[in-house]
């Protein structure tokens, strides 16, 4: 016997058939009537004298206990017919009934009928009557509320892991339900994971560990894809578990029967399943019982999920809290407390937050005079806005040392009902740093343009004095030219040809003097030219410059090819002067060979892009930046003239068109020059 309990019946009720043997009809009558009502109760009836011998057994105590229903027992002895009963004889209250005529009423559970039953024994003078039910159902019940509770207990302690609730409570189900074998599973991305499956065996759990869910997939992944429970009450037939079947079957697992566990926003968490090692249907107190299963599992594992989600994510805060530069905090404006704040507080400001209180005394005492009431007003008025999330601002903090910090704060503002600012969350960065360069780039940018504002005025400066002397000192050359052509004319019969050749060469400096000087004159004006821009149409502008050069052409049978150029916003006369010197040096440094000029243009996103090219001797890669330097020339003025200043003026004026100049070249080749002219100079410079 497994259990036992006992209630003493007070008031003993007396019946027995053959205690009164009366002949009176009516009392036979009245004993009749009885013993038909005994065999039409549910309940076991039976009754039996002292010594065991049966007087009567009513039919439900026959469907409980006898195998073969009809066969009468009246006249067997309940000892010897049912030895399992004999255990009844170390019952604690057996002499009582038998010896003292008490009655009795007890529950035992009945291992031979895996029963509980409640009996109520009365006896009398001989014989014993015993009234018994099956109480095995609600003794199922009051287990199952009372798992129910313990496991809700646990579940409330939150140093009990999910895994020693979900295993405990699973295995106490199988302990109330003979043969029953329960398992959990997690659902995640589609896939089966095992919760707790303490009874399955490993090999069966290995192999279906993480499958995906879908249509027959065994009964989990049936009930997983489909969000409903699926009964295999014979896994073997089944075309459910068509493709799992092996793996169940050669494990002795017959049945099973899974059932989504679904929580309050509809998703899928997992699937509580029940396995058999028989091919089987549900009863209907097992069907109870999976009921308050799943109901149970559905509010440990939300609950669970719930309070992992949020040590996560407190653990994900503190992380963030210790591993941030910026300070953390959140404010209670109801107390004026700042709570929860990172270390950061107390090691800039060097208060404890908490012993402090955050109102506006505390506030004038910390921020700099200068920013306090601009802060207040602004921060009031976000504050009073039940519109404003967010509350920013920078301003200037003392710290623990007396020193004035710039901070930055940023805050989400929580608000009650009514809009009421109530909470700040927040966080403090700061930005002394960047002030102090941000002052540093201000006075920087001041002291370039002031340098910028120099430069140009001693520019200015410079292109004037260029100008003014250029001009001027022609006037002295003009004097000595004139005067050596004089005295040449008036000497010419004294002087010897050493004396002429000497006068030759001072004219012919006088000469190289004045194209410098005319060039000089050129380059400085481009800067003091205050022609602006206008629509220039290329086409025609090369036409022109081309016509300037006729003479050359002719003479040296230059071939010049022009593309169909673009029209656009450029300083005319500078763009005249730009190609002027281009064509004129791919006609002066020529080759032997009479030269082939191309002159093309293009109109770009941003620019406009020309290029003269030509077949004339060439310029050797190293000299391709040096050529666009004032004076700079790769030649003696015997071999070709010049200046060294042509291509410099080029590049200013390309320069002032917001463009670029280049050069590519092979020598005994030729050379090509490119340059751009910005769309975006609107104004000229
Ligand atoms: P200049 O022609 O008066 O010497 P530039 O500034 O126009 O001065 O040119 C500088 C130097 O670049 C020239 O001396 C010459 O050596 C070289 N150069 C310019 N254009 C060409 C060209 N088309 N082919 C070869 N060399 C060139």
């Amino acid at each position: 016997m497994e259990s036992r309990e006992e209630n003493k019946q007070d008031k003993p009720l007396s019946l027995s058939i053959n205690d009164n043997q009366s002949t009176n009809h009516a009392t036979r009558n009245n004993s009749l009537h009885l013993v038909n009502v005994l065999q039409s109760i549910t309940d076991g009836f039976f009754i039996v004298d002292k010594k065991g011998e049966i007087l009567f057994w009513n039919k439900a105590a026959e469907k409980m206990m006898v195998k073969e229903p009809g066969q009468s027992l009246v006249g067997k002895n309940i000892w010897d017919h049912f030895p399992e009963l004999s255990a009844l004889k170390e019952h604690p209250d057996y002499l009582k009934i038998t010896e003292q005529n008490e009655s009795i009423r007890f529950r035992e559970y009945f291992p031979k009928y895996k029963i509980w039953a409640e009996v109520s024994v009365y006896p009398s003078e001989k014989n014993i009557s015993v009234y018994f039910k099956d109480i095995t159902e609600v003794k199922r019940l009051r287990r199952l509320e009372s798992l129910e509770r313990e496991v809700l207990e646990m579940n409330a302690n939150p140093s009990n892991g999910l895994h020693t609730i979900l295993d405990y409570y699973l295995a106490s189900i199988e302990q109330i339900h003979e043969g029953m074998i329960c398992s959990l599973f997690r659902v995640e991305n589609e896939h089966l994971y095992n919760w707790s499956s303490k009874s399955l065996p490993e090999r069966y759990l290995n192999a279906i560990e993480g499958i995906m869910i879908g249509n027959n997939v065994g009964s989990c992944g049936t009930a997983a894809f489909n969000k409903e429970k699926v009964v295999v009450t014979d896994i073997a037939t089944d075309p459910r578990w068509a493709d799992y079947k092996d793996v169940a079957l050669r494990e002795g697992l017959k049945a099973c029967w899974s059932f989504p566990i679904i929580n309050t926003q509809n998703k899928l968490i997992g699937t509580f399943a029940l396995y058999y090692k028989q091919v089987r249907v549900p009863a209907k107190e097992e069907e109870n019982t999976i009921e308050r299963a799943k109901n149970l599992l559905l509010i440990i594992l939300e609950n669970k999920i719930a309070q992992e989600d949020i040590r996560l994510s407190n653990q994900r805060y503190d992380l963030v809290a210790k591993a941030t530069n910026d300070i953390i905090w959140e404010w209670n404006l109801e107390t004026n407390k700042v709570v929860n704040a990172n270390e950061g507080f107390g090691k800039v400001y060097g208060y404890n937050p908490e012993k402090i209180s955050a109102n506006l005394a505390t506030w004038k005492k910390w921020i700099h005079p200068e920013d306090f009431e601009r802060v207040v007003e602004k921060r009031t008025a976000i504050l009073n806005n039940p519109y404003h999330l967010y509350w920013d601002d920078e301003f200037r903090i003392i710290n623990k040392d007396g020193r004035y910090y710039f901070m930055y704060h940023k805050a989400y503002i929580i608000r009650n009902e009514s809009g009421k600012a109530i909470r700040l969350f927040g966080a403090t960065q700061n930005i002394s740093q960047r002030k102090e360069d941000e002052a540093l780039l201000i006075e920087l940018n001041n002291r370039l343009k002031q340098r910028a504002d120099e430069l140009a005025a001693s520019n200015v400066e410079l292109e004037r004095f260029a100008y003014i002397a250029s001009h001027d000192m022609q006037e002295p050359l003009r004097m000595i030219t004139s005067f050596l052509q004089l005295f040449k004319k008036k000497y010419e019969d004294q002087i010897d040809e050493t004396a002429e050749q000497y006068i030759y060469y001072a004219m012919d400096g006088a000469e190289r003097m004045k194209k410098l000087i005319i060039d000089l004159l050129e380059y400085s004006r481009i800067g003091s030219n205050k022609d602006s821009f206008e629509e220039v149409d290329t086409n025609q502008l090369v036409k022109e410059v081309i016509a300037v050069f006729m003479n050359r052409i002719n003479e040296s049978n230059a071939v010049v090819e022009v593309g169909n150029l673009p029209s656009m916003n450029a300083n005319k006369t500078q763009m005249f002067q730009l190609f002027q010197n281009l064509i004129g040096n791919a006609l002066k440094y020529s080759s032997k060979e009479p030269p082939r000029i191309f002159i093309e243009g293009k109109e770009e996103e941003k620019q406009y892009l020309f290029s003269v090219k030509d077949n004339g001797i060439g310029i050797k890669p190293m000299f391709f930046e040096k050529i666009f330097v004032l004076f700079q020339r790769l030649h003696h003025k015997n071999e070709y003239s010049g200046t060294g200043i042509g291509l410099t003026v080029c590049k200013k004026i390309v320069e002032r068109h917001d463009g670029k100049i280049w050069v590519t070249s092979e020598p005994g080749v030729g050379s090509c020059f490119y340059f751009t002219i910005s769309k975006s100079v609107i104004n000229f410079r």
